[in-house]
């Protein structure tokens, strides 16, 4: 079942003189229950991409379905309810906020949700952080916990509105080798229960625990295939 469908993707920038085509011809579909990783060298377009997919930025060119919905048709409030309740980002630098618990840090978005009841916040972000091994460090804050700790409460605060579709920029760019396996863990964990995962990393270490490897060269996509033999974390 196709998800997201984006069709010749074309992103100019232009800084006095000089074109740049950050995206020079893009089309993927995404099915439902993907697992997907970006790979490129820097400058290659990943960013662009990703800024797009999350409906943070829009190409020059180009279309973009998500569910059959013209994301590129929707106005600015639109967009910011779509990205609230269908997505979930997860970053680099977890962005997490310093001094607030666990459990307030994932109750954030759901302060952007007119869906979700304020009497429903505690259970929901309780209900996440179980999801992700941390029902025990609930009241922890930031400074206390380890830094796989602190990326598993961004996962939480990103699954905390039931996104259908995870983002993660680099999610284990900051994490040793051992922390990002648990990490991939936990992401192949959401993959089973039905949540799409579209990551960028830079390791190819890393994209063998996805289901499909995207290679991006020059604002293209030059690879485009199925893992094989694909990792799982154990
Ligand atoms: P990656 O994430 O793979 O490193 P980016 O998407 O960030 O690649 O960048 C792709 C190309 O677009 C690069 O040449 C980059 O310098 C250029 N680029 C990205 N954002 C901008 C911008 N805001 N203004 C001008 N050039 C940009
Ligand atoms: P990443 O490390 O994820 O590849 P980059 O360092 O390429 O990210 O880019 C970080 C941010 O800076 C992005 O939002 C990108 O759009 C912007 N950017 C990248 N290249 C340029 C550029 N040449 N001019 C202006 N902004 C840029």
């Amino acid at each position: 079942e196709n998800l997201i469908s984006v069709q010749n993707l074309i992103k100019t920038y232009i800084t006095g003189t000089t074109e740049v085509h950050a995206l020079n011809d893009v089309s993927l579909t995404i099915d439902k229950g993907e697992f997907l990783a970006i790979m490129g060298a820097s400058g290659s377009g990943k960013s662009t991409f990703m800024n797009i997919l999350g409906c943070l930025d829009n190409p020059t060119t180009g279309t973009y379905l998500m569910e059959g919905i013209d994301v590129l048709g929707r106005n600015r409030d639109e967009l910011a309810e779509l990205r609230n309740q269908k997505l979930g980002f997860v970053f680099q630098s977890f962005n997490i906020l310093p001094r607030t618990s666990a459990l307030e840090n994932v109750e954030l978005p759901l302060l952007y949700n007119s869906k979700i009841a304020v009497k429903d916040y505690g259970d929901r972000a309780m209900n996440a952080l179980k999801s992700v091994g941390l029902g025990d460090r609930v009241n922890a804050m930031p400074n206390e916990l380890s830094g796989g700790q602190q990326q598993r409460v961004a996962i939480a605060r990103a699954l905390v509105n039931d996104p259908v579709i995870i983002m993660a920029d680099e999610p284990t760019g900051n994490l040793d080798s051992r922390t990002s396996y648990e990490i991939m863990q936990i992401f192949q964990a959401l993959n089973d229960k039905g949540i799409t995962v579209v990551m960028v990393t830079h390791e190819p270490d890393i994209a063998q625990f996805a289901k499909t490897n995207v290679v991006f060269k020059d604002g293209k996509i030059i690879f485009n295939d199925t893992v094989k033999d694909r990792k799982i974390a154990t």
